[in-house]
């Protein structure tokens, strides 16, 4: 069997140093200074250039950062790190960050990001809702006659808490009346 990709919109943002990607300081950072437990904002984080928190920095003890990347022409000490639901990776400077369906990202090497991915636009957008909402039109024409039971049961069910709130009343009104006759019963009134 031959199976085609769904078409879905990603976020995609191309890398090429700490702090580059959206989502780096989105999140407070916490940790001791003056040997005191504090909270930075995201927004200090990056007024103070620290390490993003989607891509980090790429730090190993056992690859010298002047070492020079077998993918690319930078450094070792260029490159950023990521965690992706199949574990960490480096990120080479101009990979694609890309933001999948379930809110997780993964590295993409610009050749094959270009050959797997297209600009969004608004109209792109557009048509595949308009292309699904075509799709789901169908199971929506047969669901018509629930949502108008539903909305008749809806009134019916109004009309019925109207009358039991009426009802309701009435039974109040008649209680309280009992109560006061059984009051002046017990305690009559001499004035
Ligand atoms: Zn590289």
């Amino acid at each position: 069997m031959k199976y085609r990709k769904k078409p879905v919109v990603v976020d995609a943002t191309q890398w090429f140093k700490n702090g580059d990607h959206p989502l780096d300081y989105s999140e407070d950072r916490t940790g001791f200074e003056n040997d005191e437990f504090r909270t930075w904002s995201g927004e200090e984080a990056k007024a103070l250039a620290w390490e993003g928190g989607v891509v980090r920095y790429y730090r190993s003890p056992n690859q010298p950062g002047d070492r020079q990347c077998q993918h690319c022409e930078h450094t070792l000490d260029h490159h950023g790190w990521i965690e992706t639901l199949e574990g960490g990776h480096i990120v080479c400077p101009g990979d694609w960050i890309i933001t999948g369906v379930a809110g997780e990202h993964y590295p993409c090497k610009p050749d094959i990001f270009e050959r797997t991915y297209e600009r969004a636009t608004n109209q792109s957008i557009i048509s595949q809702v308009r292309d699904e909402g075509y799709r789901a039109g169908y199971a929506q024409a047969s669901m018509l006659t629930h949502d108008d039971a539903y909305i008749k049961g809806f009134d019916d069910a109004t009309r019925q808490a109207d009358g039991l709130a009426f009802t309701g009343l009435l039974c109040g009104i008649a209680l309280a009346t009992f109560i006061w006759g059984l009051w002046a019963a017990v305690f009559p009134s001499n004035c």
